[in-house]
């Protein structure tokens, strides 16, 4: 096994100034070659790449740690679950949580926002009774409601963006009534950046009587969250972004609204005890986790968030803030590219189209530059819709990302525009 390059090595941490120089010697990827071109990664929002205590947690957690967890009298399973029951510590200090007990894993955000509409959501809400999304969400924030609604006759109620991509708060409130339920919103939107002012989002919902959750899919990424200081009900997000494995994901719920959900799937785990006449469920956060969790991911997670934290979210959040505003102007001194999403807050992911050019064909082109984008409708059809567009070009920043990284992203498309112009 490769000795692992323990945290506290990373040299970033305690300086002045961050050094993208030196956090890309942590993640093996960034230095590979695509099509003999240097890899310059801007889909992060899909995907961010793993560091190498994230890759050596994972081998780590197989090689030398593995046995089921919550079960065997036995060495290796107590070590097992030891390290999976710190993460949720871990993700609980993450996200400023009370505790561990706030914190449930799911397989991705997708089943996170899933779960809170398959128990909270089914049993708490009735025929007539509203929920709020946005008009920028992603279809998982959208298609789990719109099953709750064509199974249960709930109205779903949408607030708008502005052309320019801000989310403005009093459209936002003039949506809400004695109806509202629930509010769902995306801290960040995926598509255009947009940073959903969600403490002031909360504060409007609450004064309605509504519960709230914040899928935090592209939130927790890119800035500190304190979930505390939100004051939202839930948070939601997914572990491969955040540098993490595939297969994991985290719901933090308030403890009181925990505390009154239905399981949502049952099995083993998720139980106190099992006749056949009567179950009766454990308590959260393990009632809605039945079956083997994703430990091993859950510990690969562990060591993402021991990273990002070492780090500082402040110190990520400040340079991909430089970043982005280095690719927003950079972008716009291109003839032809036409930004989509230039809200005055907003988080380091810039989408654009270019001019007679389809962004398929762009990002192909890009693609042989070693600029890897992600073009399409980025799961935010209605989005697409709302702002007259079938796809934009995308590209997603993350912690390791230069400058030379965007200008390189700007050549590669002034590149596709002479080749098919
Ligand atoms: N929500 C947002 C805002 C996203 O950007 C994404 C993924 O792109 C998701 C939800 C879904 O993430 P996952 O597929 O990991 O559940």
């Amino acid at each position: 096994m490769t000795a692992i390059p323990a945290i506290r090595e990373i040299p970033a941490r305690g300086r002045n100034t961050y050094d993208p120089a030196v956090v890309r010697a942590d993640f093996p990827i960034l230095s590979r070659t695509v099509y003999n071109k240097p890899l310059r990664f801007l889909d992060n929002g899909a995907s961010a790449q793993k560091p190498q205590s994230v890759l050596d947690a994972l081998q780590n957690s197989y090689a030398s740690e593995y046995a089921n967890v919550h079960r065997g009298a036995h060495f290796l399973s107590g070590a097992a679950t030891e390290a999976y029951e710190g993460v949720r510590e871990k993700a609980a200090g993450l996200l400023n949580a009370p505790g561990p007990d706030n914190i449930v894993f799911t397989k991705n955000v997708t089943e996170s926002i899933n779960l809170v509409a398959c128990s909270w959501a089914d049993a708490h809400l009735s025929a007539g009774d509203e929920i709020v999304i946005t008009e920028m969400e992603h279809h998982a924030n959208i298609v789990p409601w719109q099953l709750l609604r064509d199974r249960k006759g709930i109205v779903l109620k949408i607030a708008p963006v502005e052309d320019d991509g801000s989310f403005v708060l009093e459209r936002f409130a003039a949506l809400l009534t004695e109806g509202t339920k629930l509010v769902s919103v995306t801290h960040v939107s995926n598509v255009l950046g947009t940073a959903v002012p969600v403490a002031e989002v909360t504060r409007l919902a609450k004064d309605a009587g509504a519960c709230v959750l914040i899928d935090g899919a592209q939130g927790v990424v890119h800035q500190p969250v304190d979930v505390q200081a939100i004051g939202c009900d839930f948070y939601a997000f997914t572990g491969h972004k955040l540098y993490g494995p595939t297969g994991v994901g985290i719901l933090y719920g308030r403890t009181d609204r925990l505390a009154e959900m239905p399981p949502w799937q049952g099995g083993g785990d998720m139980i106190d005890t099992v006749s056949f006449e009567k179950t009766v469920y454990a308590d959260p956060p393990m009632r809605f986790e039945a079956g083997t969790p994703p430990f091993v991911q859950a510990i690969g997670l562990g060591a993402a968030i021991d990273y990002v934290q070492a780090l500082g979210m402040d110190a990520i959040g400040a340079h991909e803030h430089a970043l982005c505003a280095h690719a927003m102007e950079t972008l716009r001194d291109v003839p032809g590219v036409r930004p989509v999403g230039e809200a005055p807050d907003k988080a380091a992911i810039v989408s654009f189209v270019v001019d007679g050019l389809h962004s398929l064909d762009v990002g192909a082109i890009l693609d042989r530059q070693g600029v890897a984008v992600r073009v399409g409708h980025h799961c935010a059809q209605p989005l697409m819709a709302r702002m007259g567009i079938e796809s934009t070009v995308r590209a997603s920043m993350a912690l390791y990302n230069t400058t030379e990284e965007i200008d390189a992203l700007a050549a590669g498309i002034r590149h596709a525009q002479k080749l098919l112009g």
